[in-house]
């Protein structure tokens, strides 16, 4: 094996994919819908005439028609103009936007700062890239209800900002803690980014799930960070379909340069059919989002959803004494199980765990063997 992947481990999805298989245990963790994807999406998929504009190749940065939808619906979300040929690309899901944006700008020996609890794949990408991370501990305090009690001391992580620090990834609303970060403190982070002139990586494919009426302020919308961000989108996740596998970045033409020359050498082209999909349930979606919202899946059709499952499952982890962190957004809840912790075995490193992370996009009370 090359030196690259030399010390990678498996991910803890691989590790507990296979462990609940084995053990014919429900898989709460790894966040797959049950219920079925939205007809806007599958009815657009359907209907697609079988000719060669949608079943060959398209243009390699990104459908026309879907850079197009895109960079009208965040140009409105970030109050900028955004052009569609230049300041989008489409990827095969976040994941390979993520790896694009560190592969892209990271060189050996610059440190990334990543808040900690983090989406898995930073830490790994950030290594592959021959950068070190940083890492930023999320404080809660004892008996929090919700993830807005998650915080981080901002004068904590200024104090680890070196001559070496290149980039910040900042994941809103946070997986797995569902925490959605208040404007106050995405001004805080702005400040210090601009003094320290950092890079950020905007992973915001939970944008669409927000509940409680809260705002989803996008980082890219504030002031002067249009310039140094590079945002991440998920259709697999603002249309609850997984499987599709599509994502963007959204940036300024100067910071997509890197991962177009990356990204034209690996993939060069997505999936046509899904891009088209994709653009169309986009354009019949973007017209009510604003002004008719209860009409609008990605305004109120998901988040309505999933709330009502994720109350239902934070009823059910009270009523067998868990305590959960409510989350603000996102498909995923944290919960203390500390009350049963006599029952459990401790694990090889004599390390008790407190908390447990479950996903309520998964019809929780049903058992899959997808494996
Ligand atoms: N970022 C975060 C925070 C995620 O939770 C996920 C999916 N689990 C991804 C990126 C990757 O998304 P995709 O499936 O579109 O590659
Ligand atoms: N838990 C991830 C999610 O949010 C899934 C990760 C994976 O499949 N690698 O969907």
């Amino acid at each position: 094996p090359s030196e690259l992947v030399k010390d990678i481990k498996p991910t803890v999805w691989t590790e507990f994919s296979t462990l609940a298989a084995q053990n014919q245990a429900c898989n709460l963790g790894v966040g797959y819908a049950d219920s079925p994807s939205p007809k806007i999406l599958v009815e657009a998929l359907k209907n697609l005439p079988n000719d060669s504009l949608n079943h060959q190749y398209t243009r390699g940065f990104g459908h026309a028609q879907l850079v197009t939808i895109l960079a009208k619906m965040y140009g409105e979300l970030y109050g900028v103009k955004i052009n569609a040929l230049d300041d989008v690309m489409v990827t095969i899901g976040a994941y390979l936007a993520l790896y694009y944006s560190i592969l892209g700008w990271v060189n050996k020996g610059d440190e990334v700062l990543i808040m900690d609890p983090a989406y898995d794949c930073y830490q790994p990408q950030v290594k592959m890239a021959g950068g070190t991370p940083i890492i930023i501990p999320m404080n809660i305090p004892k008996n929090a209800k919700s993830s807005s009690e998650f915080y981080i001391d901002f004068d904590e992580l200024e104090s680890k900002i070196t001559n070496k620090t290149k980039m910040l990834i900042l994941n809103n609303p946070n997986n797995p803690t569902g925490k959605l970060w208040s404007r106050n403190e995405l001004e805080k982070l702005a400040k210090i980014v601009k003094k320290h002139n950092l890079l950020v990586i905007a992973d915001e494919v939970y944008e669409f799930h927000v509940y409680e009426k809260e705002e989803m302020i996008r980082f890219a919308s504030l002031p002067e960070m249009w310039q140094r961000t590079i945002s991440i989108g998920s259709a697999g996740k603002a249309f609850s379909a997984t499987g599709w596998k599509l994502g963007w970045v959204i940036g300024p033409k100067n910071l997509l340069a890197p991962l177009k020359q990356l990204h034209q050498n690996c993939i060069h082209v997505c999936a046509t059919p899904l891009q088209k999909a994709v653009a169309d349930a986009f354009e019949k979606d973007w017209p009510n989002f604003y002004s008719n919202p209860q009409q609008s899946f990605l305004a109120t059709g998901l988040s309505g959803e999933l709330k009502k499952k994720r109350d239902s499952l934070a009823k059910s982890l009270e009523a067998a004494n868990f305590k959960p962190i409510l989350p603000q957004a996102g498909y995923f809840m944290l919960a203390d199980f500390s009350e049963h912790l006599a029952n459990f075995e401790k694990g090889k490193s004599g390390e008790k765990k407190m908390h447990g992370i479950l996903s309520f996009r998964d019809g929780f009370v049903k058992r899959r063997n997808w494996l």
